[in-house]
């Protein structure tokens, strides 16, 4: 299964891994871990509570 690519320089999707010269960048988000942003945020919100 192929990797759908994104021009960094026109914004066109693509499969290959150069477009317009330019290398391009993966067009699906990179992974991130939901937990980390929760904590981050509970850590804020408790920060608000706190102070
Ligand atoms: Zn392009």
């Amino acid at each position: 299964m192929k990797k759908m690519n994104k021009c960094v320089s026109c914004g066109e999707y693509t499969l290959e891994e150069k477009h317009c010269e330019e290398k391009t960048i993966s067009a699906h988000p990179p992974k991130y871990n939901p937990n980390d942003r929760y904590a981050k945020y509970r850590r804020k919100a408790k920060g608000i509570a706190d102070g």
